[in-house]
């Protein structure tokens, strides 16, 4: 099936000019969901992952899914004062100010092999920050998966040039 007819878009949300790619229909689709699973796992199967690291929300929804299917551990990566224990802290800029995401400092243990994820890339701010926050964690960190990808933000180059092999199901352009 193609996982691109499953995701709904929504012109000017949250505001004008913002083409919204909302992949909860995605997620209500049994069919469409199995092989989001299978597929954002399928090139780490091999790659011998510890934990998978999901970003808060919509990292998570795929993030458990993901570690289940590769027999990995799961880490929450959350937005600043979710998480109760001690915690690494890293900020970063949005389009309009910035924002701060955190981690649990004892969630890995340094040499852990680690695969990001999220649901989408734009700029690749998010992932760049929760990239610093793993390796604060110490983290190897061997992959990051997004289900989509919006090329022209140029996220996936910018982790790219960080050493850091990015892959993506669907790609808007
Ligand atoms: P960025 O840090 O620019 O790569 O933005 C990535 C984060 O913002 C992800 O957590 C996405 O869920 C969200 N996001 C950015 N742009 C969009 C978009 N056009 N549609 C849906 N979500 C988006």
């Amino acid at each position: 099936m193609n996982l691109k007819d499953t995701i709904r878009t929504i012109p000017d949300f949250p505001k004008p000019g913002i083409m919204y790619r909302d992949i909860t229909t995605l997620l209500t689709n049994r069919r469409a969901f199995a092989q989001t699973i299978i597929d954002m796992s399928a090139p780490y199967q091999t790659k011998d992952i510890d934990n998978v690291a999901g970003i808060e929300a919509r990292g998570f929804t795929v993030g458990g899914a993901i570690a289940y299917e590769l027999g990995a551990g799961f880490v929450p990566i959350r937005k600043a004062g979710k998480l109760p224990f001690d915690t690494y802290a890293q900020d970063y800029d949005l389009e309009y100010g910035s924002d701060t995401l955190e981690i649990h400092a004892d969630s890995i243990r340094k040499g852990e092999r680690v695969l990001l994820v999220d649901d989408l890339i734009a700029t690749g701010g998010t992932a760049e920050a929760s990239i610093k926050l793993l390796l604060k964690a110490g983290a190897e960190i061997v992959g990051a998966a997004f289900i989509v990808d919006l090329p022209d933000l140029g996220g996936l180059a910018r982790i790219t040039k960080m050493g850091i092999p990015v892959t993506a199901l669907v790609t808007y352009d």
